[in-house]
């Protein structure tokens, strides 16, 4: 258990509006893979459900929080929801990002 899939597509964040090549993360794909990594054109399964709900994160400094580890500070990303369609099961890079709050 715990394991995620990732689709790695461009995705605008919703709060800063950065497009950035992200990793969404998807637990959608669990019962059928175990940590694979998918991008724009491959093709899941030809009869897997429309959109995946996935999880996004963005590191701007507006959109993240500011922490500090061992004195180091990094960017905490913020993270929001993106649902990644599909079209016949290939993944087009079509997708929708919602800002579901801090
Ligand atoms: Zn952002």
């Amino acid at each position: 258990m715990g394991f995620y899939c990732s689709v790695i597509i461009p995705v605008r964040c919703p709060k800063c509006g950065t497009l950035e090549e992200r990793e969404c993360q998807t637990k959608d794909l669990n019962s059928f893979f175990l940590m694979d990594v998918w991008r724009t054109g491959d093709n899941i399964l030809a009869d897997f459900p429309k959109e995946l709900q996935c999880i996004a994160a963005c590191s701007q400094t507006s959109c993240g929080k500011l922490e500090s580890f061992n004195g180091k500070p990094y960017v905490q990303g913020w993270h929001f929801t993106v649902v990644v369609k599909l079209d016949n099961g290939v993944i087009t890079g079509d997708h929708e990002a919602i800002d579901d709050g801090p």
